[in-house]
């Protein structure tokens, strides 16, 4: 062995039946079968050779891989005080959604008539709940993800044809996915019209002829063009004879008072889009879904369209997306309303509790963010507490894992998209974590 090798903390690293004989492992373990158990082992090992992580974190990162409930997802609190995080799954569902999840999981009549034991629309209370709170909707349709809703009515309104768009709104909706490569994997030809900043209503009139399937809105939901800008309405696309598709991403039903900015699909239609496409899991607070409401004709020849089956959404999304319609408050759209009163209260008290536990802890002023497609830039003026960052990574690891901001090297710990109930918890996980440095 080299010099090097014996500072390097790798070669520090534990055996596999040393790992599996960790009385921490050995108690999380209990009626795991022992190749999950193993596998977990490995994985940590390997990612602790790779330098990814710290050989002291080795057990809390086997036991946090361990299956808890069937499933290997892991719980998280949300400290980050990012309300739609893509990477923690966008929208916590209201309770009364996760218990239509669970109503939804055996033999429902999803698709069946129990008055007479024939098949009936599938979903069709979801749709109705849908079109009671957008009255200005004819007809609507449920689908996978928004992204299902464009394609689909690209190929039913496009294919071979043209989608007019304006090139300040070709988006690039996350993780590499364009809208561009999205729309013309559908087989229709993107007639881009003006400029980054400014296109008028001109430009669309004259990039319309008989190739044309339809225009496109859409909002840029996760950026914002400031400046010498122009962009045009629903309401003057809507005169220019061709059908308007309005991708408002957010999915908000009717205007949000906090987000003033942002628009929705009872406005939108109210202007004249054909129909409005939109996610179900951003502001409106439910399951991942697309939703596509308007015009009664072009609904039901999205919904008659052979890709319509493709994308087809599953009952428990539909049960869950019901129960999010009638809930009053989502979980979104408290932690998007929390006032900064309310926060900082709570906030003063988490600081309260880790002081009498000796954290050192300060409170300070921070913004939140609304995040994953929606409101670019509107800050939400809240607090955190204050740690070093090296805690970030234990809280991470802990049990349960709570994920904090990191920033200008700060940890920073925001309760914004934290249920009230789980304050304790983020308390007593900080101190965990606190204590584990010493
Ligand atoms: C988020 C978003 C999409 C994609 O919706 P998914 O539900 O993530 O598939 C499309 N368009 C806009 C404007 C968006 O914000």
């Amino acid at each position: 062995m080299t010099h090097h090798d014996h500072q390097d903390p790798r070669r520090r690293l534990p055996r596999v039946d040393a790992l599996l004989a960790d009385p921490a492992i050995v108690a999380a373990g209990r009626g795991i079968h022992p190749t999950l158990l193993k596998a977990a082992v490995q994985r940590s090992l390997a990612e602790a050779r790779a330098g990814r992580l710290a050989p002291e974190l080795l057990v809390g990162a086997v036991i946090e891989r361990l299956p808890q409930h069937g499933t290997t997802l892991r719980r998280v609190l949300n400290a980050t005080g990012v309300v739609l995080h893509t990477n923690l799954g966008r929208a916590p569902l209201h309770p009364d959604a996760v218990r239509a999840l669970e109503a939804a999981a055996g033999y429902v009549d999803v698709e069946y008539a129990v008055e007479d034991g024939s098949r009936a629309r599938r979903g069709r209370r979801t749709l109705e709940a849908l079109l009671d709170r957008v009255p200005a909707a004819e007809d609507a349709l449920v689908v996978n993800n928004g992204a299902a809703a464009l394609v689909l009515a690209a190929t039913t309104l496009a294919q071979g044809r043209e989608i007019v768009v304006s090139r300040g709104e070709l988006v690039e909706i996350g993780d590499g996915f364009r809208l561009t490569s999205l729309l013309e994997s559908t087989g229709a030809r993107l007639r881009e019209v003006g400029t980054t900043n400014r296109t008028h209503l001109a430009d669309y009139r004259d990039a319309i002829g008989p190739e044309t399937g339809f225009i496109l809105k859409v909002h840029p939901s996760n950026f914002s063009v400031q400046g010498f800008t122009s962009a045009v309405g629903v309401h003057e696309l809507s005169t220019l004879g061709v059908p308007v598709v309005a991708d408002i991403g957010s999915g908000l039903l009717e205007p949000e008072p906090t987000l003033p900015d942002e628009p929705d699909a009872t406005t939108w239609l109210r202007q004249g889009a054909t129909i409005v496409t939109a996610s179900g899991d951003k502001l409106l607070g439910g399951p991942q879904a697309g939703l596509v409401l308007g015009r009664a004709e072009v609904v039901h020849a999205l919904r008659r369209h052979p890709l319509a089956r493709a994308v087809r959404v599953d009952k428990l999304t539909i049960a869950a997306l019901e129960a999010t319609l009638a809930a009053p408050v989502t979980p979104v759209l408290a932690a998007l309303r929390a006032s900064g009163e309310t926060l900082r209260r709570r906030t003063e008290d988490l600081h309260g509790r880790l002081v009498a536990a000796r954290v050192d802890a300060p409170v300070v002023e921070v913004s939140g963010l609304v995040g994953g497609g929606g409101a670019p830039g509107v800050p939400l003026p809240g607090w955190a507490v204050q740690l070093p960052a090296e805690l970030a990574a234990r809280l991470r690891l802990g049990r349960p894992c709570v994920v904090a901001r990191i920033e200008r090297d700060r940890c920073l710990v925001d309760l914004r998209c934290v249920d009230p109930t789980d304050d304790l918890l983020i308390s007593e996980a900080i101190v965990a974590a606190a204590s584990a440095r010493h």
